[in-house]
């Protein structure tokens, strides 16, 4: 008997493989790439409460946004309203639905109750805005005297008036996370933060492109910002000193999916290529950013292309972010450590956590896939984050690490984990925050002395139609009971828990998973209907098989 040979496996079969693996087994490995010696665990945890210390005594001065978010957290029925109002007002394009829309959400929510309770100035402003459209949609039904004048002030100034007080709330929640409307303004409002010590990678805020001349609205935006963005940079600024770009793909391409990838090669290449280029003529940094876990294996094409094109060479500004939270996380840095190795380059990586996690767990439990992509339990997350930050820290020759995060435990435990690999490694990677957010946090890391890191502020630039999708990210995100800035500014969090060791956390009472796999999403009920991964490779490749067979079959049809 004759066996075919099969082919070696590829670093990308590994990612491929861990796409829906058993969470507890993903883990597994990373449980002591993550670990730090005991000594090294108790300064980590000393220095992450002293940071928190500071940004709580700031906050209780100051509060701002992450006091808002805090105020309307999602377990409060207002806070649910008001991410639903920031996602809805994204899709609906007429005025007509949005007002039907205001009426049946705002009007029945209790606003007010919000007001005075939190002394920042700027919760109060935007509290003041929600709570007067409130108002004047509950008094359209009422029958008093006041209610009367507003009902004849609404009959003359109209819906629009609601939808415009609507809209002024959610702009000035927005502004708070947009550094300037225009990459100019973006340029000069950075500057005091520059001077400070910070470095910048701006966007422009737009994504998932609908249409092909959305798609080239987008392009002309990046293009031109590159061009600012050179003629902004000092000559005497290195690469990772310079201010840099950040690009969703999905801007690009209106069918940026994986059905389409021949298409999607063909076209949406030429054009990243072209930002590319103009960012390597610039000698800037250039970081693709990660969206839905459908998209990796495509982005991963287009930085692969990139890395290997020989018009590229020489440039140290390629750069992607990759997802702490998908169980293929560190698979992805082995492929991309190799990848490196193969262009002659060094890459720059940011890594996330992940900003999708919601929508990630919804599509699985729709789709009735066999597991999740990403992990359930938050402390597994900051697991796979600290191993992946280890990865990149061991690997300097292929990776330029950038750390995003605003989880002062994570930066403590990083800076921690680089101070054992050395002093050498210890200057040669930078953490990132979001503008509006983590500033209390790095101020008392960048330009400070000897214990001094950098840190690049992602600053998004834009109109504030153009942010409600990035908000709703910020707002779930910020929202969840979860998150680490929530826990903070929730002062009945004790420090203790905030500081305590996910890998402990781990082996010790470790939590329940949150959700059931998509498959027990009905409990003893009934099991959930099964469907297929159409965005993953190996199940395309047994679909295509079994389609081809049936197609050779020869059917006959009889009475
Ligand atoms: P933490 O509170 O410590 O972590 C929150 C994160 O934990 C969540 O975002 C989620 O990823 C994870 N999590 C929450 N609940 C669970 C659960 N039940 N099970 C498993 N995991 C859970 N995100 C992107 O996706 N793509 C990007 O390109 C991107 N760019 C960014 C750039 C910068 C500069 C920064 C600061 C963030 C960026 N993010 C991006 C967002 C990032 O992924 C995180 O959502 C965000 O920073 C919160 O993580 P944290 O460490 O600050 O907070």
């Amino acid at each position: 008997m004759t066996t075919t040979p099969t082919a070696p496996l590829t670093l990308r079969d590994y990612i491929r493989a861990r796409h829906r693996c058993d969470e507890v087994t993903a883990l597994a490995p990373l449980l002591p790439l993550a670990s730090l010696p005991e000594a090294a665990r108790a300064r980590a945890a000393g220095h992450a409460r002293e940071l928190m210390t500071a940004i709580r005594a700031i906050h209780r001065e100051r509060g701002g946004l992450d006091a808002f978010l805090h105020e309307y957290d999602l377990s409060s029925h207002e806070g649910v309203v008001l991410m639903c109002m920031a996602e809805a007002l994204l899709r609906i394009p007429d005025a007509e639905t949005v007002d039907r829309l205001i009426h049946d959400k705002i009007g029945a929510t209790d606003w007010a109750q919000h007001v005075a309770r939190s002394d920042s100035l700027f919760v109060n402003a935007s509290n003041w805005a929600l709570m007067l459209t409130g108002r004047l949609v509950n008094l359209e039904n009422r029958e008093s005297t006041l209610a009367g004048a507003c009902k004849n002030l609404l009959a003359r100034a109209g819906e629009p008036l609601i939808r415009q007080a609507m809209l002024a709330a959610m702009r000035l929640l927005g502004e708070q996370f947009i550094m300037g409307r225009s990459i100019a303004e973006a340029l000069a409002n950075a500057r005091p933060a520059e001077q400070r010590g910070y470095r910048h990678s701006y966007d422009m805020l737009g994504e998932a492109a609908l249409s092909m001349a959305d798609a080239q609205r987008y392009h002309a935006a990046y293009l031109a910002a590159i061009e600012s963005l050179g003629a902004s940079r000092r000559g005497e600024q290195s690469i990772a000193d310079a201010p840099s770009i950040s690009i969703k793909l999905s801007a690009l391409h209106p069918r940026y999916e994986v059905a389409q990838r021949q298409r999607v090669l063909a076209e949406l290449l030429p054009a990243v290529g072209q930002l590319a280029a103009a960012a390597k003529r610039h000698d800037i940094g250039f970081t693709i950013d990660a969206e839905e876990s459908d998209r990796l294996e495509l982005s991963l094409d287009v930085v692969e292309a990139l890395a290997l094109d020989p018009a590229l060479a020489g440039w140290q500004g390629l750069g992607l972010a990759v997802q702490a939270y998908q169980k293929r996380a560190p698979a992805v840095l082995d492929w991309l450590a190799e990848l490196a190795r193969r262009a002659n380059r060094r890459l720059m990586v940011r890594l996330v956590k992940g900003a999708y996690w919601d929508s990630e767990i919804k599509l699985a439990q729709e789709r009735g896939l066999a597991d999740y992509p990403v992990y359930t339990r938050k402390v597994a997350t900051d697991i796979a984050y600290l191993a992946c930050a280890a990865k990149l820290l061991d690997d300097p020759l292929a990776f330029y690490p950038q750390f995003a995060t605003h989880n002062a435990l994570s930066v403590a435990t990083i800076l921690e984990m680089a101070h054992q690999r050395g002093s050498a490694n210890f200057a040669d990677f930078e953490f990132q925050r979001l503008h509006g957010m983590g500033a209390e946090l790095y101020d008392q890391i960048v330009g400070r002395g000897d214990a001094q890191h950098p840190c690049r502020v992602y600053a998004p630039v834009g109109s504030h139609e153009d942010l409600l999708a990035y908000l709703v990210r910020r707002l779930l995100e910020n929202g969840a009971n979860s998150s680490f800035v929530h826990r903070l500014e929730d002062g009945h969090t004790p420090l203790e828990a905030l500081v305590a060791d996910p890998v402990a956390i781990w082996h010790g009472v470790r939590p329940p998973q949150p959700v059931p796999l998509p498959g027990q999403l009905y409990g003893t009920e009934r099991q959930n209907s099964r469907g297929m991964d159409l965005a993953d490779h190996p199940t395309l490749t047994l679909l295509a098989e079994a389609l081809a067979t049936a197609h050779g079959q020869q059917f006959r049809a009889a009475p």
